[in-house]
């Protein structure tokens, strides 16, 4: 709501109560997709355990559908034409962009095969001439695997997991992952002397973590998105682009 605040981009947000069926959130979207004057539609999840959640994804119109959830989008990206593409794996292929990364003949692995990042961001690279190994918690020798790699995408959840023994030397890495850090000790392991990391978790009782173990990692890769600041600001603008594209198709399709 801030970024569409700062762009000029109307925003609403319909909080729901928490017991709210899916007939009831169904009907919610279909009363958005009927809107004129309303261009994107997010639906925030995780939607909570009573919900479908496929079938809710499956009612936001795909001309409206900012996440690039809606099946028509991944069809669409999965066969290159043009729609709305998942903004996370967009803004990992701006980050790659900008930073002058070459990914043409590159090798990359992707730890993750979510619908949201794993496979998304594994189809981008591969449009983009990448080779592309996608792994998941049953790949075996997961870090010799990743070893192969030029470019690194960690979209696994699961704190600090991908160290040194992951990375090749010089590899781009990108670190989708976002935990928090409770404990101490934790924080004091993987932030060894960082202090603006102990007074922020002095100061708030938790510190942000990727997939990435910094303290491993960063000797060894050639680029490493941190976090916060990497991956999750490129997120919030594709989003932004995502919508500016959705007003547009609508209205020159
Ligand atoms: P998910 O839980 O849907 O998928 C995780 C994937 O990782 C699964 O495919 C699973 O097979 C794999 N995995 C889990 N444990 C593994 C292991 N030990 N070894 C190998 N693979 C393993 O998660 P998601 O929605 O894809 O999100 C992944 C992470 O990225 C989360 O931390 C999430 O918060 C973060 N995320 C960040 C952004 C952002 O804007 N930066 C956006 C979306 C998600």
């Amino acid at each position: 709501m801030k970024s569409c605040e700062s762009l000029g981009i109307f925003s609403e947000r319909q909080i729901l109560s928490e017991s709210v069926t899916t007939e009831e959130l169904l009907s919610r979207i279909d009363e958005l997709n009927q809107r004129d004057d309303i261009d994107g539609i997010l639906v925030q999840l995780p939607l909570p355990s009573q919900i479908d959640t496929k079938k809710v994804l499956l009612a936001v119109d795909p001309r409206k559908d900012v996440d690039g959830f809606h099946p028509v989008n991944l069809g669409n990206l999965l066969s290159q034409r043009p729609g709305l593409v998942p903004c996370t794996p967009a803004g990992i292929m701006e980050i790659l962009k900008r930073s002058g990364i070459p990914v043409e003949g590159q090798r990359a692995v992707v730890i993750g095969r979510s619908d949201i990042v794993g496979k998304p961001i594994a189809m981008l690279l591969m449009h983009k001439n990448a080779t592309v190994t996608i792994c998941h918690s049953r790949t075996k020798d997961l870090p010799g695997v990743c070893r192969e790699a030029d470019i690194l995408v960690a979209a696994l959840g699961k704190p600090g997991m991908v160290t040194a023994d992951y990375v090749k030397p010089g590899a781009a890495v990108i670190d989708v992952g976002i935990s928090q850090l409770t404990v101490r000790a934790d924080v004091e392991r993987y932030f060894p002397g960082n202090a603006k990391r102990m007074e922020e978790f002095e100061k708030k009782g938790s510190t942000l973590i990727g997939d990435v173990d910094p303290a491993s990692v960063y000797p060894v890769a050639g680029a490493i998105t941190p976090v916060p600041g990497g991956v999750g600001p490129l997120t919030i603008a594709m989003l932004m682009v995502n919508t500016v594209r959705a007003a547009r198709l609508r209205r020159m399709p």
